[in-house]
């Protein structure tokens, strides 16, 4: 696979179908793609009496600052019913210049553009100065209690710190390539 082209990073994952709270396939496809950039790849699983295992990951470029993080989730919600779907939910099919397939935008597609960028940056000037990471999880469509809270803390722990956060999730219809601070605004 090659990690500069937005739109086989993209397919890559959403063949995973990681519906929460499976895995899929997406974290350890995630993996593969950043282990070659350099990135210090660990994988967190998180338990919570009552809910299910939910595998997360964190993986790290550099070790000086500043440090920016790209916050985003690999799971995807259920796909209903298939027959409903113009393209099956994870063949990623390209038709008419669309890519289709369950988790696109909301947001397989943020973390395609977010690696995909920093795999050019890498091989066209080499890693960034100070670090660059990611922290995926595996359960935000779901329960939402064995992902980023437990992640964050779990990192904060090691001894991460973040100067600044990007998080690639959608959010306004209508002008979703903004940048802004905050969602749903
Ligand atoms: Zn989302």
């Amino acid at each position: 696979m090659n990690s500069t082209n937005p739109a086989e990073v993209l397919q890559a994952l959403i063949r995973c179908p990681s519906v929460t709270p499976a895995e899929g396939g997406a974290l350890t496809t995630l993996q593969a793609l950043v282990e070659p950039l350099g990135f210090k790849v660990e994988r967190m699983t998180a338990s919570e009496p009552g809910t299910p295992d939910i595998e997360n990951l964190y993986a790290r470029l550099g070790s000086e600052g500043p440090h920016l993080m790209f916050a985003g989730h690999a799971d995807v919600v259920p796909v209903g019913n298939e027959a409903d779907w113009s393209h099956p939910p994870f063949a990623a099919d390209i038709a008419d210049g669309m890519l289709y397939g369950r988790g696109a935008v909301d947001m397989k597609g943020g973390i395609a553009c977010f690696v995909t960028a920093l795999a050019r940056l890498v091989e066209e000037k080499g890693p960034p100065k100070g670090s660059v990471s990611l922290l995926i999880t595996g359960d935000e469509e779901g329960p939402a209690v064995n992902g980023t809270v437990k992640l964050l803390e779990w990192a904060k722990n090691k001894g991460e710190h973040w100067d600044a956060c990007l998080v690639g999730e959608p959010t306004n219809p209508t002008s979703s390539a903004r940048d802004q601070i905050g969602r749903r605004s």
